[in-house]
């Protein structure tokens, strides 16, 4: 039997090339898992039928004497990257017989590694919302509490791995959609530097802001990942090479700013307070110097990220129109099967975002809504650029409270302010993380009284820093008592 729960991704790659067990063994053993789980916690739309006939190539190669990090190790991919031949959904009704008819770049990397497909995760429907709970097939549930949200849009993603359904996942992260739900189950997620990774095959949402982020059991793992998904890409032209950003170095005594009118907002849970005001202290021991910093504007963040974000999405998925693939409805005119098709085929929250998008769009409401969210996003940019001279770090909670409880949360915007913290990130570009801080203990469980929720704790560095990340990432995780 392999022990999936203290399995890593570096210690299965140790274990296949001193060939401890084989790559279909373990493939096996993710099947036999995903087989036992899926049904109650709705992590997978679908696991694919060749799994293990992809191990069983990895085996040969690595009887090959071949090996890189990823060779036989068993993945989990969000519904909304291409690999060619598999149906692609985007957890929506209106791609839900979609099939690929080619491979994301990340996809072509993973493959050229050897990974591991395993199949392809629920988020909600195309990338919107924190909760998966807009998915077009079910909501994802929270492994450490079933009553409760598994976070999104990545939910599945997330899920597989906080759930030893998988050792790594991608998901994308275009407002926290990688972060926020690792947060809420327990494990590290990322969003890279904005072009460190190419986003050719990955449904577009807001493309000045979507990054494909890898999810992991730790931060060692979720570095194997990023390292092998990045790199500039001739079929993205937003993508960048090592040398478009300056590179930074850690300051001699490694600073980490604290935007604290931020953390100690209205809203911000208390104990998600004291459980980041515990990590700091945690961390100041281990002579990090902690700093208060100010950024201006960063209150509106959340706001130009609801226009912004909307805009393009409605821009994006202006090409599915039920004409030329994904579900087509019927209609006696032409106008009659677009609206149907769009009508039924998109979920409520795709459709509300779609109406803002095009109003702020629209002439005569442009320069009052995205031509402002626009300028503030800039004057954003320079903010943070100017934070970074002075601190390495810029540190906040990852989330403002503990995952909620499915069906909650009824109006939209309440869950938009579970965004709070880490949206600011996609609009600015720079790279984020999130680890595990601890739990929290949640009141009112009678069912599981004595329950704990996790937290996650959010780190930002300059654009093209990832490197720096990995590093206070491994300091923070090195601070045992987090999990307690
Ligand atoms: N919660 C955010 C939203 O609904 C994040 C989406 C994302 O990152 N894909 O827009």
């Amino acid at each position: 039997m392999i022990d999936l729960k203290n399995l890593t991704i570096k210690k299965a790659r140790q274990a296949l090339d001193a060939k401890e067990f084989s790559a279909v063994e373990l493939a096996q053993a993710y099947l036999d898992e995903i087989n036992s789980k899926n049904k109650e916690l709705n992590v997978y739309l679908e696991v694919f039928d060749d799994v293990l006939e992809q191990a069983k190539s990895a085996d040969e190669r690595i009887a090959k004497g071949e090996s890189s990090p990823l060779l036989g190790i068993p993945l989990a991919i969000k519904d909304n990257i291409l690999i060619c031949g598999k149906t692609f959904s985007s957890a929506s009704i209106i791609l839900q017989n979609y099939v690929a008819s080619y491979d994301a770049t990340v996809i072509v990397k993973l493959k050229k590694q050897g990974a591991i497909f395993l199949g392809r995760t629920n988020m909600d429907d195309s990338a919107m919302g924190g909760s998966t709970e807009n998915s077009a097939y079910g909501v994802t549930k929270n492994p450490h509490d079933t009553s409760r949200v598994a976070g999104g849009s990545s939910g599945g993603s997330i899920v597989a791995v906080a759930s030893d359904m998988a050792l790594g996942a991608l998901g994308s992260d275009t407002g926290g959609s990688v972060r926020e739900p690792a947060a809420f189950c327990g494990i590290v997620g990322m969003k890279p530097t904005y072009g460190r990774v190419s986003r050719y095959g990955l449904m577009a949402l807001g493309s000045s802001l979507d990054c494909i982020g890898p999810a992991a059991k730790n931060v060692e793992d979720t570095e194997i990942i990023l390292n092998a998904i990045s790199g500039s890409d001739i079929l993205d032209s937003t993508t960048i090479t090592d040398t478009t950003y300056p590179k930074v170095s850690m300051k001699k005594e490694i600073t980490i700013g604290v935007p604290w009118d931020l953390v100690n907002a209205k809203g911000v849970d208390e104990k998600v307070k004291e459980n980041f005001k515990y990590s700091m202290e945690k961390l100041q021991s281990l002579g990090c110097k902690v700093v208060d910093i100010s950024i201006k504007n960063i209150d509106m963040a959340l706001a130009v990220y609801y226009i912004i974000m909307p805009a393009e999405a409605s821009t994006n998925l202006s090409r599915i129109d039920g004409m030329r693939y994904g579900y087509s409805a019927d209609g006696k005119t032409f106008w009659d099967v677009y609206k149907n098709s769009r009508g039924k085929g998109f979920g409520k929250e795709v459709r509300r975002r779609i109406l803002i998008g095009t109003y702020v769009l629209s002439a005569g409401y442009y320069d009052a809504y995205y031509g402002k969210a626009q300028k503030i996003r800039a004057m954003l940019k320079q903010e943070f650029a100017k934070a970074f001279e002075a601190v390495d770090f810029i540190a906040t909670p990852t989330i403002p409270f503990v995952a909620w409880k499915i069906g909650e949360k009824t109006d939209p915007l309440s869950m938009y302010l579970a965004d709070i913290f880490t949206i600011t990130a996609n609009i600015v570009g720079v790279p984020a993380i999130s680890i595990p801080s601890g739990f929290s203990e949640v009141e009112g469980l009678p069912a599981q009284a004595g329950k704990k929720l996790p937290l996650g704790i959010q780190f930002m560095a300059s654009h093209g820093a990832e490197e720096m990340l990995f590093e206070i990432g491994k300091k923070f995780e090195s601070i045992k008592d987090n999990q307690e």
